[in-house]
């Protein structure tokens, strides 16, 4: 037998990215070695097929199965809490996006088919070290597969597919849970394979929640989280667009951009305009359920047009002059919204 293709545990460990105990652990439930003398050595591609066997199981995994915190954790045998959750045993990442929390102004983001996934640390600078970061950092060198999930209930966890870093993750600065700036981690991951589209009625009902939520904010309250946000996505839509260009990529369809927007910034807009159309300059027609009046938010680039989901894409509009801007589009009164967007902005 040839010494020299086989690796040492520490070549092993480098190799795999995985620790002294972990290669101990996986050793002993069955991973192929050969001793020589008192070392253990590694055949890489042994132990590569050995992996993926063990892989095999979550691997006939159907993206759009639904299921519990628990069976998530049996079936990838990781723990039952995180965000992202390793296991050594299957040697997969479970990355979990979650949209129910209504507390949670920066949401990952889809964005051309790009997740933008926040990584781990609810407060301070999000650090690489210590951490699952780590791993999904490195995620496309250490043969750890990564498997995506989105919470739009509590308790539901869907698969959605497996994923890349489709990108270099870069850091950005967002407020952190107590409102202190910090710098956070976003990790670009994009779908390989089989996917499954979250259906339309589960966005609907989503925004719906936040919607009801955001109208109960403050309004010091509403204009931060609507500044947040309209930052963060411009942001994010620029490093998405640079991330695309010179690249030919089938656009398939993750998310649909209808509903992909934020509640905070609609509402936010809509309270600008207190009860005005921002283009025909008349009252709303008529009061909704609440007793506020009712206008809707448009975007005067349109999102499908690859509009940006910002203060400064929005006006508060009746829904006959939002019925005119999609049916007529008048450049007049597309120029007026822009400079209302443009002012609400600044504000
Ligand atoms: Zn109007
Ligand atoms: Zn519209």
């Amino acid at each position: 037998m040839d010494k020299d293709s086989y690796l040492t545990t520490p070549e092993l460990i480098e190799e795999l990215k995985l620790s002294r105990s972990t290669i101990y652990r996986m050793v002993r439930e069955g991973m192929p070695y050969i001793q020589f003398g008192r070392d253990k050595h590694f055949n890489l591609e042994e132990v590569k097929a050995w992996v993926e066997t063990r892989q095999r199981g979550v691997g006939a995994l159907s993206p759009g199965t639904v299921m519990n915190n628990d069976t998530l954790a049996m079936t990838f045998k990781c723990s039952t809490q995180g965000g992202m959750r390793r296991s050594n045993t299957t040697h997969t990442l479970v990355v979990i996006s979650d949209h129910s929390n209504l507390k949670n102004v920066y949401e990952d983001k889809w964005m051309n088919d790009i997740l933008y996934y926040t990584g781990m640390g609810l407060t301070g600078d999000q650090v690489l070290e210590g951490n699952q970061n780590k791993t999904l950092y490195e995620s496309n060198e250490n043969g750890i597969k990564v498997y995506l999930f989105e919470v739009y209930s509590p308790g539901e966890y869907t698969f959605i597919g497996q994923v890349a870093l489709a990108e270099e993750p870069f850091q950005t600065d967002e407020e952190d849970q107590d409102g202190n700036l910090r710098k956070a981690w976003k990790f670009p991951l994009k779908i390989v394979g089989a996917s499954y589209p979250i259906p339309e009625e589960t966005l609907v009902e989503t925004y719906n929640r936040k919607e009801k939520q955001a109208k109960k904010l403050d309004s010091n309250e509403l204009k931060k989280r609507a500044k947040l946000t309209s930052k963060s996505t411009k942001h994010l839509k620029k490093r998405a667009e640079e991330a695309n260009k010179d690249k030919q990529r089938n656009v398939r369809t993750i998310t649909s951009t209808a509903y992909d927007r934020n509640p905070y910034i609609s509402e936010y807009v809509k309270r600008l305009a207190n009860g005005v159309c921002q283009l025909c300059e008349k009252e709303a027609p008529f009061k909704d359920a609440t007793g506020e009046p009712f206008l809707e938010t448009h975007h005067v680039k349109w999102l499908s047009n690859g509009g940006e989901d910002t203060i400064e894409n929005c006006a508060a509009l009746c829904p006959n002059c939002h019925r005119k801007m999609h049916y007529l589009i008048l450049s007049e009164d597309v120029e007026k919204l822009k400079a209302v967007a443009q002012k609400n902005s600044e504000i």
